[in-house]
């Protein structure tokens, strides 16, 4: 990734951009986001990450939400809505972010342009075939010791600690399946939703890491062009 040309490109147009990352699991753009992260100087906010962060840290939000799952129901959309609001309105968000993991329905989106209007320029979409997606997964290994991930089968002990790699319950086929499915079915929609508001930009999500990111800086500044 060419930080210094990222950095030129948005930074000297505009103050601030406001990214949101779409894909499916696997896609890869947790690996692109921090990656972005990086050379845009932004903070990526997971919306996963803060409220279980949250929730451990027994601060009053954490406490709503730790009754509302405790009572086995879904955390809801406004609620989520003013975490974010309250999170960006920091000053590590001067110039932008990166949110990851909302919206994640058409009704949150709907949600999130009503709450915050002025929230999104920018969606990024990763798009990466199901099978894609399975090959990834289906086929990654988690070491036991430090949790270093390896993308294929064709290694058994971890090269960073020599413990033993195993594949995790989230990565088997089965699973990746089902959380496929839920995304094409709910969050997928999304997809039309910012296309309609000029805002999306489409990413062929599959190739090296470096292609990809080069795709990325270049869908960034044709919406923002
Ligand atoms: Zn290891």
């Amino acid at each position: 990734m060419k930080v210094s040309c990222a950095a030129g490109v948005y930074g000297g147009v505009r103050a601030s951009v406001k990214i949101i990352l779409l894909g499916p699991p696997g896609s890869g753009k947790g690996t692109q986001g921090a990656a972005l992260s990086k050379s845009l100087q932004v903070p990526e906010i997971s919306t996963g990450d803060m409220l279980r962060q949250a929730v451990a840290e027994k601060t009053a939000l954490g406490q709503q939400v730790g009754d509302v799952i405790n009572q086995g129901c879904l955390v809801p959309d406004d609620l989520i809505i003013s975490v974010i609001e309250e999170r960006i309105s920091r000053e590590d968000c001067e110039n932008g972010f990166i949110l990851d993991g909302f919206p994640r329905t058409i009704e949150q989106g709907e949600a999130l342009e009503r709450v915050l209007p002025d929230s999104v320029d920018v969606v990024i979409y990763f798009n990466v075939s199901s099978e894609a997606v399975v090959a990834r997964l289906a086929g990654r290994l988690t070491c036991r010791k430090c949790g270093a991930v390896y993308p294929n089968m064709d290694t058994s002990l971890c090269s960073v600690c020599r413990g033993d790699l195993y594949q995790r319950e989230d990565d088997m086929t089965s699973t990746v399946l089902r959380r496929l499915k839920l995304y094409r079915e709910h969050t997928e929609p999304l997809v039309a939703f910012y296309r309609d508001k000029g805002k999306l930009a489409e990413i062929d999500g599959e190739g090296s890491v470096e292609e990809i990111a080069q795709r990325v800086e270049e869908g960034i500044a044709q919406v923002l062009a």
